[in-house]
């Protein structure tokens, strides 16, 4: 037994965290699960960028958020938002200081990795309706055959008018599902390694079996399914030319484990992050500097595209808040992102017990401690990283401390073994300070995800600490 001098000296210097879950006070508790639910909610509604943007713009809009076109002009205070194409949102609350002082952002992704149709997708084999697909994001791709999927889709005409398609989410709808080889037939393909147990060409979805009653016709089963489409939805073959039609797991977010701690769900990347830095901006009164909060589209694919947060939209954004505020003048632009301070908001892979060799156990993020700070990603010598200046870093460990909120630090498993990037690169790129604070989550990119619903919550606190300042 160590002698309480040397007790107090060990607790004094080493930097030892606790679960979230100890010493919580029974308001805490309560706090944390009613939190929960109302994610689990968002997530049950928002399963891809285009929900995502939907369901958190009547959230912005509940809350007194204007659409920032609305507006002539900006004063401290005045809460807006701005929709990039459907699939990236922007919301602003203006500070007391001018812009050219810097804004503080919040930035999550609200795309998640998926099975999307290739542009000529359905056809008949064999007795059967299918659809062919390319995946969207980094998959395993084993994991998502067998699985009810549900269809998220948008076709759009060439005279602009759009259909909305979405199958396999309300209870009594059919689902699809890509299925994979019986074992007892397996044999040749067990022996594949596991990156190639199932190909991307094999991944191919189940849509139908009933063919059009027409003795003389060929490609029954299809002509059926196209039918379907058009009696129902006005859909031609033609149409999947231009058409975003994506196939998410059709589970409902769960609690899970005997204690319901946790959370099982869908696109928790990073829709989680979505979540709490969108809750995060609501109440925030009038702060310090301009906050703002940025779902934005195709983190998964690499940050780019128009809806992606190299899109120069996001510039024409803060330009417009400083037409609005008056303020805008040549190099404003560029000042208030050199006076900016970010966070990229983005999930970190939680240390996994069952599978320790892939993790730097002492430099992993865990399960139930609060959102992680990530000085740097990249992989094989920090490489791609836009790592965090030090004085950054103890900027924003600062404000969580002042606030009390729960936080650890990390980077993502073993050197040289794999790792990551975010969108952190592409906003210091801009000239701004970032850095990365994600919730910790298990089996990341797989079709149901896993996060503590302390560290969603903890996540919350941090971010609504952050845009305060
Ligand atoms: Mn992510
Ligand atoms: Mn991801």
């Amino acid at each position: 037994m160590e002698n309480t001098e040397t007790q107090k000296l060990k607790e004094e210097l080493f930097n030892v965290k606790k679960t979230g879950w100890e010493e919580m006070s029974e308001e805490t508790r309560k706090a944390v699960f009613k939190f929960a639910d109302e994610y689990m909610d968002y997530l049950n509604l928002s399963k891809t960028e285009k929900e995502i943007v939907k369901n958190s713009k009547d959230i912005l809009q509940k809350n007194g958020f204007v659409d920032l076109q609305e507006k002539q002009d900006l004063k401290p205070g005045d809460k807006v938002f701005f929709v990039n194409r459907d699939r990236t949102i922007f919301a602003a609350v203006m500070g007391e200081e001018t812009l050219e002082n810097g804004i503080r952002m919040i930035a999550a992704h609200g795309d998640s990795p998926r099975i999307d149709l290739k542009p000529n997708p359905l056809y008949e084999d064999s007795g059967l309706g299918l659809f062919k697909t390319h995946y969207y994001g980094g998959i395993k791709k084993y994991q998502w055959t067998n699985i009810p999927l549900s269809m998220h889709a948008t076709f759009v005409k060439p005279n602009g008018e759009k259909i909305e398609v979405n199958i396999g989410e309300e209870e009594g709808d059919p689902i699809f599902t890509i299925s994979d080889l019986l074992p007892h037939l397996a044999n040749q393909q067990m022996e594949r390694k596991l990156k190639e147990g199932v190909q991307g060409e094999e991944l191919n979805i189940v849509a139908g079996s009933i063919p059009f009653e027409d003795e003389k016709i060929s490609e029954k089963i299809k002509l059926n399914l196209l039918k379907l489409l058009y009696d129902k939805y006005g859909i031609k073959e033609i149409d999947f030319t231009s058409a975003e039609v994506e196939f998410v797991p059709a589970y409902k977010a769960k609690s899970l484990g005997l204690d319901s701690s946790m959370v099982a769900a869908y696109g928790q990347d990073d829709k989680v992050c979505c979540y709490t830095s969108l809750r995060g901006i609501l109440d925030i009164g009038t702060p310090k500097n301009t906050a703002v909060c940025v779902l934005t589209d195709k983190e998964e694919i690499g940050f780019c595209g128009v809806t992606g947060m190299e899109s120069k939209t996001f510039e024409y954004f803060i330009t417009e808040l400083l037409n609005k505020e008056g303020q805008n003048k040549p190099n404003a632009l560029e000042k208030v992102f050199h006076h900016s301070k970010v966070i990229s908001a983005d999930v970190d892979g939680a240390f996994d017990p069952t599978f320790p060799a892939s993790f730097d156990k002492i430099n992993s993020c865990f399960i139930g401690k609060g959102p992680t700070i990530v000085k740097y990603t990249g992989s094989r010598g920090k490489s791609g990283a836009s790592e965090s200046p030090a004085e950054f870093v103890a900027e924003v460990r600062g404000i969580f401390e002042k606030s009390g909120v729960m936080y650890q630090s990390s980077e993502l498993g073993k050197v040289d073994l794999g790792g990551g990037g975010t969108i952190a690169v592409v906003l210091a790129n801009r000239g701004m300070s970032v850095i990365d604070c994600g919730v910790p989550v298990l089996a990341m990119h797989s079709p149901y995800e896993i996060t503590s619903k302390f560290d969603v919550y903890e996540a919350y606190r941090a971010y609504e600490a952050f845009y305060k300042g």
